[in-house]
């Protein structure tokens, strides 16, 4: 039986790397996207897949989705948004956006997709958080707390879903080579390497394998799991 996934935040970096590794593990592969209709189209066009626009963080725009997409097997809440400031300087509507895209994106797309995943007795979610979701980052304190808040909805919805043979896991990624560290200078990422035990910065294609594991039926019961893929940062 072929599986249908849905990748949010599928156009770019960690999300495009688990849409081609989700399609090459076998499944029909849908790559949602914010803006960048191009970038999705491109890698929906390589896998075989569709692209499908929808900010997560509009319910209305997530309910869309999936009346045209239709029920997924796979979900995978990748879409996500980073914000570097003091906290001093960290506006209502600063957390409130971040909230709303690393939080309520996720409510948004997971309420959709669990009814079928109960009808069928089969789902896998995967959520992306991050190490600062774990340990805290200085000047990421609204994306730090949307991310802790990722790992305390997956314990909760494994429990209640466990039931009904879908399994729910994060992964928390250390630090990645994609777009959202393009502001970190060469000295920072330096900094970052040479604290990270196994002396390089993750690629998206090491947080897809993760992903593409807990989506298997070899990773059947693993569920409320977080796990971290982060070279074993810090040292
Ligand atoms: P990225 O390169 O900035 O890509 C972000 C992706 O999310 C893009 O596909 C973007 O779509 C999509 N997106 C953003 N806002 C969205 C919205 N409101 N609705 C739908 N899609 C939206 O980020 P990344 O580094 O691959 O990160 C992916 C996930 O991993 C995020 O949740 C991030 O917090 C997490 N993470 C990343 C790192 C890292 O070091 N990179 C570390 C830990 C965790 P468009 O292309 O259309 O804008």
């Amino acid at each position: 039986m072929v599986r249908r996934a849905l990748i949010t935040g599928g156009s770019r970096g960690i999300g495009a790397a688990c849409a081609r590794a989700l399609a090459a593990a076998g499944m029909d592969v849908t790559v949602n996207y914010a803006v960048n209709g191009g970038k999705a189209a491109q890698v929906a066009r390589e896998i075989g897949g569709q692209a499908f626009m929808a900010d997560v963080s509009d319910q209305r725009a997530v309910n869309e989705m999936f009346q045209c997409v239709g029920d997924v097997d796979v979900l995978v809440c990748n879409a996500g948004i980073a914000m570097q400031k003091l906290f001093t300087d960290t506006t209502a509507e600063d957390w409130r956006k971040v909230f709303s895209v690393n939080v309520d994106g996720v409510y948004n797309t997971c309420y959709c997709a669990v009814p079928h995943m109960i009808r069928n007795h089969w789902g896998r979610i995967i959520i992306i958080s991050s190490i600062w979701g774990r340990m805290g980052a200085s000047c990421e304190v609204a994306y730090s707390a949307s991310k802790a808040a990722l790992i305390g909805f997956t314990q909760a919805l494994s429990r209640e879903l466990g039931p009904s043979g879908i399994t729910v896991n994060c992964v928390a990624p250390g630090v990645i080579d994609t777009d959202m560290n393009k502001r970190l200078s060469d000295d920072v990422l330096n900094e970052l390497k040479e604290s990270t035990p196994l002396m390089r910065i993750g690629t998206p294609e090491d947080v897809a394998n993760t992903v593409t594991f807990l989506a298997s039926e070899e990773a059947s019961f693993i569920t409320g799991q977080t796990l971290g893929v982060d070279g074993g940062f810090p040292g």
